[in-house]
């Protein structure tokens, strides 16, 4: 039997960095779902797909192959890992990632991945639908400043200049976009364990995470 990690959270959270650490500690595989959804928006951008344009956007998603090699996304054998994350596809991305039909495609494959790997996957609807039968689930989230003044620095600090009042504006409107959305909208698995990591930090949460792996594991005798 694989063991499935569900992360889920608010944007900016800090889901990816802590789940990057975790599924390197017990040698699982990553999978960044948003990344996948920033996938889907960054090529209807560039096709100039709208996204109400749902037959036309369901045709480019269906035409993607998608993996991830090295943490990175590759699709149609093209690496996109930072295209996808420019502010144009952070502003876009909720509007894409809204699309039943879209959401459809990309969770088969997410499920299709976790039959097959044992995998920490992070998003918004994993405990709650991509994973849902997964007994490790944990719902990531802090202020929605302490998000921003995270992903300011984070951004500043790999050369794209921004304003931290934009940052805080594109969480709150993406939020609030992913939290009433129609579809799985972002909201936590009733059996999930809340972490606000606010005043943590990235050791303290992986810390709490990796203890109920570790536990999950000792009563399965896989370690
Ligand atoms: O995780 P990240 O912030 O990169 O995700 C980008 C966007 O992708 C989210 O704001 C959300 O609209 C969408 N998403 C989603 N379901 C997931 C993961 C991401 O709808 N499982």
């Amino acid at each position: 039997m694989n063991i499935s990690v569900a992360i889920d959270g608010p944007a900016a959270a800090g889901k990816s960095t802590i789940a990057n650490i975790i599924a390197k500690k017990f040698k699982f595989m990553y999978i960044n779902t948003g990344s996948m959804y920033r996938a889907v928006a960054l090529l209807c951008m560039k096709n100039e797909v709208d996204y109400k344009d749902i037959n036309q956007v369901c045709d480019l998603v269906k035409s993607m192959d998608i993996y991830f090699k090295n943490d990175r996304i590759i699709v149609n054998e093209q690496d996109l890992e930072d295209e996808i994350r420019s502010v144009a596809v952070s502003n876009n991305v909720s509007n894409y990632a809204a699309i039943k039909e879209v959401r459809t495609i990309l969770v088969d494959i997410q499920q299709k991945m976790s039959a097959k790997y044992n995998v920490v996957m992070d998003g918004r609807d994993i405990g709650t639908v991509v994973l849902k039968n997964s007994p490790l689930k944990f719902f990531l989230t802090a202020s929605a400043e302490a998000r921003a003044r995270r992903r300011y620095l984070e951004l500043n600090n790999n050369g794209i200049l921004v304003e931290y009042n934009n940052i805080l504006n594109d969480i709150i409107k993406r939020d609030y976009i992913d939290s009433n959305r129609k579809e799985s909208p972002l909201k936590m698995a009733q059996d999930a364990i809340k972490i606000d990591s606010s005043g943590l930090s990235i050791d303290d949460v992986v810390k709490i995470i990796s203890d109920h792996i570790k536990r999950y594991m000792a009563e399965l005798k896989v370690i």
